[in-house]
């Protein structure tokens, strides 16, 4: 990965360890050294014999009478101390002064250490060695300082493809995804072509869906095959260190990106940073709230003409700050939702190309027994695989290998995120077939356009999904009911089939009711209330907000009113059902197999 440029550093113990040494030195060697000077110790007769020698220089007589300190020439003729016992010799001073040499009477043992020594040496120097240290070690704090303050030095990783080596072949599956990310691609690798034409990219994307999908890895792989430097950062990066320097970093952040780009900068985990800014309350979180204003500024200040493009990845867009999400910010927004069966597929084939495979293991039977896995949990499970083969002392991976891992791995993420059960699997398989084929056995509907059984990251179980062919802006009264019928289509399979009724529907009978209400007191469609409007819409731009404006006895009528819509719907959908028992049984078990169809291939079931 990337590699971060810091010279390495001794730790700190290492330079109090040298200074203990240096004082060490300084007070058992040198301190003595020159608190006294040598003295040698000679008897009496060498000293007769150096004066008779003519080499004494200097004479002292201890207070007490009983010693004599000298200097004198040594053989070499250096100055050399000595010390003596005094004889009792009463010739002794005449012979000093007689000697030709003229004998300096001096003070040569000093009893006391010089104590300008002692203070110099036992106080001064040791300051100084502290102070030269201390110096030492700010300036170093400081360059380190200095270093996690720009950007580009130490904290921002920067790719290149070399580093990366990631490309859009590593990511399985995700086509959609990656078609919108090889348009950013594209850019980086031609922008003329864009500006030429006045086009310009959209200043941010935004990859969504749950972790361990594949974000992250595709942001490495766009950096991968665009060619161009590619800074990453994580949200949490932003507001660990310092307080203050959130937004600093930002700054740095951009103004490095400019410099070099054309260049992509990636914003991991954006949620840590990008949360919504909340007003109530006293402290907030001032720190995230600066780093996301800044990031917020530099977004509209920057030219993506120039070619710098963001990305940014998050698994809870909802927790997002509407204005990051703004046009000309992150205005594009790019799913990536778990995989389905062939999606499985391609991503355990890909893990599996780089661990020894035995050509026997039957990849697709283990995509099959792990819906609802990401491709993290998939890349874990070929891992734990190869890891469980070498246990066993294999060479190669073996299918009870897989099956094995699939065990550890999923099992215990299941538990934890009450993934979908095969039981399960099938109720929601047939309720969704059930909407779908409420909607195609009408005529005032729109075609279905996908159903799918994996999970979304809404916490849908599933979906189908229906686009309208052209633009609409006008719901006639017999497509509302219809759109009523499709909406209850599910839970009519429910009943049909397994003669229950679960909880998955609540989304669907939320939404009929609203429709329901808004057709007999907004639209005017119910035979009984006719054009009376029997409530106002409050706030029209922040969803459907209704205050009745109707007596209360009227409200009771109006609530039988829809209840009234609502089964007459229902009756539709169990009948329509009841006559396509055989395409519900067939298409169900299609999906469940498939767990994802598309428009097409559901009507051409539907008419074989
Ligand atoms: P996210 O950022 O969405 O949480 P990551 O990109 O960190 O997930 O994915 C974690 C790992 O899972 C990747 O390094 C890769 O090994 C594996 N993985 C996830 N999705 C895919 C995929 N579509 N194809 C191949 N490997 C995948
Ligand atoms: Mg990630
Ligand atoms: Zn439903």
């Amino acid at each position: 990965m990337a590699e971060r440029n810091r010279t390495p550093k001794k730790p700190i113990i290492f330079y109090y360890l040298i200074s203990l040494v240096i004082l060490f030195v300084i007070n058992a060697v040198v301190l003595p050294m020159f608190m006294r000077r040598q003295v040698t110790e000679v008897d009496y007769s060498t000293f007769l014999a150096a004066l008779e020698e003519n080499r004494v220089l200097e004479v002292e007589l201890s207070g007490d009478g009983q010693e004599i300190a000298f200097i004198a020439l040594d053989r070499h003729g250096q100055r050399q101390t000595y010390v003596t016992v005094a004889m009792p010799d009463p010739n002794l001073l005449d012979r000093l002064r007689s000697s030709e040499n003229e004998i300096r009477f001096s003070r040569i043992r000093p009893t006391q250490p010089n104590p300008f020594l002692t203070y110099l040496f036992s106080l001064i120097v040791p300051a100084l060695i502290i102070i030269g240290l201390g110096r030492l070690f700010s300036r170093q704090l400081q360059t380190r300082m200095g270093n996690m303050m720009s950007f580009g030095k130490s904290s921002a990783r920067i790719y290149v493809k070399a580093q990366t080596g990631k490309t859009f072949a590593d990511v399985a599956g995700q086509d959609e995804a990656k078609e919108a990310l090889m348009e950013i691609v594209d850019f980086l690798h031609d922008p003329e072509k864009y500006t030429s034409i006045g086009a310009s990219l959209p200043k941010g994307a935004l990859l969504v869906g749950p972790p361990g999908t594949g974000k992250t890895l595709l942001a490495q792989a766009v950096a991968g095959e665009a060619q161009v430097p590619f800074f990453s950062i994580s949200g949490s990066e932003f507001v660990e260190m310092f307080v203050g320097l959130g937004a600093a970093k930002v700054r740095d952040l951009f103004k490095q990106a400019e410099e070099k780009a054309p260049c992509i900068v990636f914003i991991d985990e954006i949620d840590t940073i990008g949360k919504k800014r909340d007003h109530g309350g006293f402290s907030g979180n001032d720190e995230r709230e600066q780093t996301l204003n800044q990031l917020l500024t530099e977004m509209d200040g920057f030219d993506s003409r120039k070619g710098v493009v963001l990305l940014a990845a998050t698994n809870r867009p909802e927790s997002l700050d509407p204005a990051l999400l703004r046009p000309g910010r992150f205005d594009r927004r790019i799913p990536v939702e778990l995989p389905d069966l062939a999606g499985r597929i391609a991503i355990l084939k890909v893990h599996a190309a780089k661990v020894a495979m035995s050509p026997h293991v039957d990849l697709e039977a283990i995509a099959r027994s792990t819906a609802g896995a990401s491709g993290a949990d998939l890349a874990n499970v070929i891992n734990e695989a190869a890891l469980r083969a070498v246990r066993m002392g294999r060479s190669r991976v073996e299918q009870e290998d897989l099956e094995e891992s699939v065990e550890v791995v999923i099992a215990g993420y299941q538990k934890k995120n009450a993934a979908i059960s095969p039981q399960e699997k099938e109720i929601i398989a047939y309720h969704e077939i059930g909407h779908a084929l409420v909607a195609a056995k009408q005529s005032d509907t729109a075609p279905v356009h996908k159903i799918t059984i994996i999970p979304r990251t809404s916490g849908a179980l599933g979906y189908t999904m229906q686009v309208e062919e052209d633009d609409r802006y006008l719901l006639t009264k017999e497509e509302a009911f219809a759109r009523l019928a499709i909406l209850t289509g599910g839970r009519a399979a429910e009943e049909l089939v397994f003669n229950t009724a679960t909880t998955g529907a609540a989304n669907d009978i939320e939404k009929a009711t609203r429709l329901a209400r808004a057709m007999v007191t907004r639209y005017g469609m119910s035979d009984k209330f006719g054009m009376v409007a029997l409530e106002t819409v409050t706030n029209p731009y922040l969803g459907d907000d209704t205050m009745p404006t109707c007596s209360s006895e009227t409200a009771a009528a109006v609530d039988k009113a829809v209840m009234e819509l609502i089964n007459k719907a229902h009756e539709r959908a169990i009948s329509i059902l009841k006559d396509n028992m055989d395409q519900l049984h067939a298409l169900a078990r299609y999906l469940l197999a498939k767990e994802t169809i598309t428009g097409e291939e559901f009507m051409q079931l539907l008419k074989a």
